[in-house]
């Protein structure tokens, strides 16, 4: 009986989100009616039921990362992009989410609606204001860069935007996402350290996912990073550990997501525990969870079965406001 009124007040908490993109949260009807409103084309060989969803470990993280292969090729009209931001916001509302920091890629955007940057970051802006006013939820936006060549200078056109626009307090901060083998360039870490100092954006890094411990070193020491996306492999080095805790930097614990992407393999341990020994903050949160076929009260489950306790999940509501980017949450 406690354990039922446990296990139910669990799935009521109410929950902030700190880590989900937004084009893994779209609901896959809604995505089969933009694509067919949008005449879309898919790749070839490419199955919606099976390539659009990760129900299952993957063979690599190229493999989990299939389906965005489609997710890039919309949304091509405004008006589909208000459609999903709605049905994004609507879905983390059914998970008691009350803020959330959302994803995007401002850039792909612009170039599939054939607009600007800053007029792409307007309609984005527009879109998820009007979305979070009808749930009444809280919501900041990180702009996400993708690492390789050309990082510098779309984080620098994403900031240009962001100026134009008067420097909207809808952006709260700044991502680097993307496959971490890729080299970037040499002057990036500084444009972010820049970006933080002068804007007051918070800074979350996609590093250690895929095993490169040192990507998280440079996350901390060179683009001062508040906030580490996934730090999976962070578990291995007792003395980065320690700096994360003496730093007091988040990790973005994507419990679902690491296990499909490989990021933690089958017979592994979850390193939530480690960080949790050496007193490393972590949040847990969702990543792309409409890909997953799950939401953040999934994830809560997950965490569990990893081996957090019921208390542990209750403070996470916490722990995400203190970390969040997002400013004067009550
Ligand atoms: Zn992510």
């Amino acid at each position: 009986m406690l354990r039922q009124s446990l296990t139910a007040k669990l799935c009521e908490r109410d929950r902030g989100e700190l880590h989900v993109h937004m084009n893994g949260a779209i609901p896959l009807s809604i995505i089969q009616n933009i694509l067919a409103d949008e005449s879309t084309e898919l790749p070839p060989d490419f199955l919606i039921e099976r390539d659009l969803v990760r129900y299952t470990p993957c063979q690599s993280l190229a493999s989990y990362l299939t389906p965005w292969q489609v997710l890039r090729l919309f949304p091509k009209k405004r008006e589909n992009l208000d459609r999903l931001t709605l049905a994004v916001v609507a879905s983390l509302a059914e998970n008691n989410v009350r803020f959330v920091e959302l994803r995007s890629s401002v850039l792909y955007l612009a170039s599939l609606q054939n607009s600007s940057p800053t007029q792409a970051l307007e309609r984005l802006i527009e879109s998820s204001r009007a979305a979070a006013d009808q749930f009444g939820m809280r919501l900041g936006l990180i702009l996400t860069v993708t690492r390789g060549d050309y990082s510098s200078v779309a984080l620098s056109t994403l900031l240009q935007a962001y100026q134009n626009l008067g420097e909207p307090e809808d952006v709260v901060g700044l991502d680097l996402a993307g496959d971490e083998e890729i080299a970037y360039p040499s002057e990036l870490p500084s444009l972010y350290r820049k970006a933080k100092d002068r804007f007051g954006l918070g800074i979350t890094i996609h590093a250690g996912e895929t095993g490169r411990v040192d990507n998280v070193r440079a996350a901390v020491k060179l683009f001062g990073a508040d906030r580490i996306g996934h730090g999976t492999a962070a578990s291995k080095d007792p003395y980065l550990l320690d700096l994360l805790a003496r730093r007091d930097i988040c990790i973005e614990v994507c419990p679902i997501s690491n296990r499909l992407t490989g990021a933690v393999p089958d017979d592994e341990e979850h390193p939530l525990l480690e960080f949790r020994r050496h007193q490393v903050p972590f949040v847990i949160c969702s990543d792309n969870p409409a890909i997953h076929q799950r939401g953040l009260t999934d994830d809560d489950a997950a965490a569990m079965t990893e081996g957090l306790s019921a208390s542990d999940i209750y403070q996470q509501f916490e722990v995400a406001k203190r970390f969040s980017f997002i400013e004067g949450l009550d």
